[in-house]
């Protein structure tokens, strides 16, 4: 089959380099930038978590920030880990995505009332949006990973990946065991006394 020339001889980045070593394939140039997307959307979620945790209304929510924090300080050893089974010094390349996700986050909890129920079931959305993001990248990397013949490196990448989700699923079990509910009385239980008042 026939490929798009790109105006580089075919097959020029899996020859040998001149010491012999096997030069990286495009998949693998591809794996990296990805893993060093990552890696700095991590370093920025360990500035971000403690931020939403200090703006939370409930305990329940503020411990799970902050076990997912030591979560994210351990993933980002294990990104550590990973450059190191690819040979390369770990590195960070600016996020585009997680940037725009924090800062929705920060405006979020600008937009809600502190103390609120409100800002619990708003930030459980936010973080949620991140973790989804993670999945999205570490699922992909993980499979990339295995592609590549890179098996110690899926594994490091697929207990990320596991914990991740955890934290999905424990969000999400957290909004409907009761924030949620709490935060729609609250806004029942303020508009009356508005009216009680009025
Ligand atoms: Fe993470
Ligand atoms: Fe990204
Ligand atoms: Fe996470």
């Amino acid at each position: 089959m026939a490929t798009k020339s790109t105006g580089t001889k075919a097959g020029s980045t899996t020859t040998q380099g001149s010491n012999g070593q096997k030069k990286e394939s495009l998949l693998e140039k591809f794996f990296l930038d990805q893993l060093k997307d990552i890696y700095y959307a991590e370093q920025q979620l360990l500035k971000a978590i403690p931020e939403m945790k200090t703006a939370c209304t409930t305990e329940e929510l503020e411990d799970a920030f902050d076990n997912h924090l030591k979560q994210t300080e351990r993933q980002v050893k294990r990104l550590e880990k990973v450059f190191e089974i690819m040979g390369k010094k770990a590195e960070g390349k600016k996020c585009e995505a997680i940037e725009g996700i924090i800062k929705e986050a920060k405006s979020i909890i600008g937009e809600t009332k502190k103390g609120s129920m409100t800002r619990d079931a708003a930030l459980i959305i936010a973080a949620q949006k991140v973790e989804h993001y993670e999945i999205a990248t570490y699922g992909g990397l993980v499979q990339l990973a295995i592609t590549l013949g890179k098996r110690n490196a899926a594994n490091l990448l697929d207990k990320t990946l596991g914990e991740e989700e955890d934290t999905d699923r424990m969000l999400t079990y957290i909004a409907e065991a009761h924030i949620n509910f709490d935060a729609e009385e609250e806004d029942v239980k303020s508009s009356s006394m508005a009216e009680a008042e009025a």
